[in-house]
C-alpha cells in the first residue's frame, strides 16, 4: 500500500521543478535504498535551488525524510555545488543519520542525473534506463519544497525562478504560477535591450523564445533575456534546415564532439561525430541512420562548446531520436566503452570558461532572493505542466474559482497531475492549452 505522502503529493500537482515535469508521486511511489536530491544546477546564471536551499532548508529536508520514508530509503543524499557556500551552511545542521551533502565542482553539466547518479553512489544506469534500476529514486530541490507543503495540503501555486541576462536587476522570486515573462521581466527592473527574447530553462538547454506572454509554468527554472542579435540566441532560433545544412557542411571528423560528450565518457554507445559522418554522406534515408545518437541528453556539449568549427552535431542527434521516435521502433542499444572513459575527470568543463564561449560573461553575475510583492491582474494556467496526459478542464468560463481550487486534473489512470488556480477571481477563458483566470 502507497505512504500517505504519496497520495497528498498527487493532489497537490507536485511535478518535477526543473525539467520535464515528472509527476512526483509516481516517484515517491517507487521503493529503492537511496533518495538523491540533485540539486546541483548546473545551468550557467541560474541560482534558484541555490537560494531555496538557503532560505528554505528545513522545508526541503523535510521533504526528503517524506519522500525516504515512502520509498523506503536508507539513505538520502543532497548534490550540490561545492561553491554554494551559503546553501551548505543552511543545510549542514540538518544532515543527521542517513542524511548527507555530496558537493560537486563547478563543471558542466554536474546536475545530468545519469552523472549525478554516479558520482553520488558509484552505480552507473543502464543504457537508456532510469536511476530506479539502479536503486535510487531522483528529485528536485524545489519539488521536495513542494513535498513538505503538500503534506500540509498546500497545492502547486507559485514557482521560485531565476531572471538573468540583459535586466536591470537579475533576481530570484517566487512567483504566482501563470504570470507571464513580461511581468517577471519587469519584477526585475526590466529589459535593458530593445529586442528581448527569453532562453528557458538556462543557456545550454533552453529553446529561445521570442513570446513575452509565455507563461511561468511549474517546471519553469528562469530565464535568462539576451537581444535577438546575441549570438546564443540567434544560433537557438536558427530554423532546422539551416542546423540539417550546417551539418552537412564541413566536419572534418575531428571528433572533438564525441571525445567531450558526457555521455560517452561515462562509457554509453554514443558518438556525435558518427551521427554527423552519416548525415554528410549516407543520409538521413539510411536504416542505420543516427543510432550512434540516440543516446544523447541533449546537453550541448558538443554544439556549443567542443566543435571547432560551430557545427551542429546535438541538432542531428535530437533529430535522429525524433526519425526512431516515429517509426514507432527503437533499435537496441549499441555497444559502448562499457567501463567510465580513462579521462572523464580531465575533460570536465568548467562552468567559467563555458559562460565565456556563449559569449555570456558579462551576465554571469549573482541573481538573489528579492521579495516582491505583485498581485497579478490575469494569470494563463497550461493545461500540460508536466510528463504524461495534458490536464482536463473541471471549470466552466464564468465560473468564481478559489486560490489552491483544482481547475484540471489529468483522466483517472493516466499519468500527469492536477493544476490549481494560483489566484482568486474568475474564469475568463479556456481553450485547448490553457485556462485564463482574471483577478476579482
Ligand atoms: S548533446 Fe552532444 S555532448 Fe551532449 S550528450 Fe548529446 S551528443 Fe553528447
Ligand atoms: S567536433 Fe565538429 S568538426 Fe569535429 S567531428 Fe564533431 S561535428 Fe565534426
Amino acid at each position: 500500500m502507497s505512504h500517505p505522502i504519496v497520495q497528498k503529493v498527487r493532489a497537490a500537482g507536485v511535478v518535477g521543478a526543473g525539467g520535464a515535469g515528472f509527476p512526483t508521486h509516481v516517484k515517491l511511489n517507487a521503493k529503492a535504498d537511496t533518495f538523491l536530491v540533485n540539486s546541483v544546477e548546473c545551468e550557467p546564471l541560474l541560482y534558484k535551488d541555490k537560494e531555496l536551499m538557503r532560505l528554505q532548508a528545513a522545508r526541503m529536508v523535510e521533504g526528503l525524510r517524506l519522500a525516504m520514508d515512502a520509498t523506503g530509503a536508507a539513505r538520502g543524499i543532497i548534490a550540490l555545488k561545492a561553491k554554494a557556500h551559503d546553501a551548505i551552511a543552511a543545510l549542514e545542521p540538518h544532515m543527521m543519520g542517513p542524511l548527507s551533502l555530496h558537493p560537486l565542482d563547478n563543471y558542466y553539466p554536474a546536475g545530468d542525473e545519469y552523472c549525478v547518479v554516479y558520482e553520488c553512489t558509484g552505480r552507473v544506469i543502464p543504457a537508456g534506463g532510469i536511476p530506479l534500476q539502479v536503486g535510487c529514486v531522483v528529485s528536485n530541490t524545489e519539488s521536495l519544497v513542494n513535498v513538505a507543503l503538500a503534506d500540509q495540503g498546500l497545492p502547486v501555486v507559485q514557482k521560485a525562478l531565476t531572471v538573468a541576462g540583459e535586466v536591470a536587476n537579475p533576481s530570484t522570486f517566487i512567483v504566482p504560477v501563470g504570470i507571464s515573462a513580461r511581468e517577471v521581466i519587469h519584477m526585475a527592473g526590466g529589459a535593458t535591450v530593445d529586442d528581448p527574447v527569453l532562453i528557458d530553462g538556462g543557456p545550454m538547454m533552453g529553446p529561445c523564445i521570442t513570446d513575452l506572454d509565455a507563461p511561468v509554468t511549474k517546471t519553469s527554472a528562469g530565464w535568462v533575456v539576451l537581444s535577438r542579435q546575441h549570438k546564443l540566441a540567434m544560433r537557438k532560433l536558427a530554423p532546422e534546415h539551416q542546423r540539417v545544412r550546417i551539418a552537412k557542411a564541413s566536419c572534418d571528423q575531428c571528433v572533438m564532439c564525441t571525445e567531450l560528450c558526457p555521455r560517452y565518457l561515462m562509457g554509453y554507445a554514443i558518438e556525435p561525430h558518427k551521427v554527423m559522418r552519416m548525415v554528410g554522406f549516407a543520409g538521413e534515408q539510411h536504416d542505420q541512420w543516427g543510432r550512434h545518437g540516440l543516446l544523447c541528453c541533449e546537453c550541448n556539449i558538443c554544439e556549443y562548446y567542443a566543435c571547432p568549427e560551430d557545427l551542429t552535431p546535438r541538432s542531428m542527434c535530437v533529430r535522429a531520436k525524433g526519425a526512431w521516435s516515429k517509426k514507432g521502433k527503437w533499435p537496441p542499444h549499441l555497444e559502448g566503452l562499457g567501463r567510465i572513459h580513462p579521462m572523464r575527470e580531465a575533460r570536465r568543463v568548467p562552468v567559467s570558461r563555458l559562460v565565456h564561449r556563449l559569449g555570456l560573461t558579462q551576465y554571469d553575475v549573482p541573481a538573489p532572493f528579492r521579495d516582491f510583492a505583485y498581485e497579478p491582474p490575469r494569470v494563463r494556467l497550461m493545461l500540460k505542466q508536466h510528463l504524461g496526459a495534458p490536464a482536463v478542464p473541471m471549470v466552466a468560463e464564468g465560473q468564481k474559482v478559489a486560490m489552491a481550487q483544482v481547475v484540471a486534473d489529468v483522466p483517472e489512470g493516466k499519468l500527469g497531475a492536477p493544476i490549481h488556480a494560483s489566484i482568486d477571481g474568475r474564469v475568463a477563458r479556456i481553450d485547448e492549452t490553457s485556462i485564463w483566470i482574471e483577478r476579482k
